[in-house]
């Protein structure tokens, strides 16, 4: 059935832009950072080359890096809708884009040590679905890799050793510990993701989740808008840079969002997402054609 069929196209289109494209947003963002730092110096030698891969990556139509890392899909769909087939429809797309090399074979079972040819397997790709009142679908990816994955840590405050409180000042130590802790590893300048509440599930659920917002936006609570501003710019005197290797752009973002807690707990999840930061969103029409992208 054509309509059908559709989501297939899109869904693979969907992953083949955000497997090559960087985001306008980041690389610009890239760019300013290069044009921040000293002629001749090391952090500028390595934005270049940074730069050089991502123009390489678009016009080869080639993945941005060979860690593909994990999928993460969050669709938004109209009350009613046939979620089954849009599962259906997107391990099709993910099969196709392993296929023709979009995507590495990126998927190994935890038990046995062996890869899945696919990427489709227990747990992958993972996909989150919300109801709308629109009639359209929104998909949106998110592709992390795994290096900057592990930089990802979770607070439980208070927090004696790094002075940390149960308040937004604890909040900030933590994230500026856990920057200053990565060192840049994780493939620095990044965009870094925190969740303030939750439990240890939806935490770092909710960190990752900002990960889904753009680089110029800022949190719609006043309060965590102003602690944003001041971590970017904390985090980024910290003097590490590019690959840790020293200079004025550690980090190109940090986002942060918050959930209830109980009484009990004060966690704070920090996800750390590497310069490759591939997201992109389409909106599809019902039968699935791409009415225009989300997030170019
Ligand atoms: S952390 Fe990011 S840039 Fe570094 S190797 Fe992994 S996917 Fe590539």
């Amino acid at each position: 059935m054509k309509g059908i069929a559709d989501f297939e196209r899109s869904l693979f289109e969907l992953v083949r832009r955000t497997s090559v494209d960087l985001p306008m947003d980041v690389e610009t963002s890239l760019r300013a950072a290069y044009a921040r730092q000293k002629k001749g110096s090391r952090a500028r030698e390595v934005l270049g080359t940074i730069l050089e891969n991502v123009e390489l990556a678009r016009k080869n139509d080639a993945p941005l890096c060979q860690d593909t890392g994990t999928m993460t899909f969050l669709f938004r769909v109209p009350e009613n809708f046939d979620t089954n087939m849009l599962v259906a429809k997107t391990r099709a797309a993910v099969s196709k884009a392993t296929r023709l090399g979009y995507l590495r074979q990126n998927t190994i079972d935890s038990v046995t040590g062996a890869g899945y040819e696919t990427n489709i397997a227990h747990g992958a790709p993972i996909m989150h679905f919300e109801q709308c009142a629109r009639k359209v679908v929104e998909a949106h990816l998110l592709l992390k890799g795994g290096g900057c994955e592990n930089m990802g840590v979770q607070y439980s405050l208070p927090n004696t050793k790094i002075g940390a409180d149960r308040d937004l000042d604890g909040v900030r130590r933590c994230v500026l510990h856990a920057i200053q802790n990565a060192q840049g590893a994780g493939c620095a300048p990044g965009i870094v993701g925190v969740c303030i509440g939750g439990d240890r599930a939806t935490g770092y659920a909710h960190a990752k989740e900002q990960f889904f917002r753009k680089l110029d936006d800022k949190s719609p609570v006043k309060a965590l808008a102003r602690l944003e501003r001041m971590l970017l710019k904390e985090a980024n005197e910290l003097g590490i840079g590019p690959m840790g290797l020293g200079g004025a752009t550690t980090v190109m973002g940090i986002k942060l969002g918050a959930l209830s807690r109980a009484p009990a707990s004060f966690f704070v999840s920090v996800s750390y997402m590497c310069w490759a930061f591939r997201r992109r969103g389409a909106i599809l029409g019902l039968r699935g054609d791409i009415k225009r992208w989300a997030c170019k």
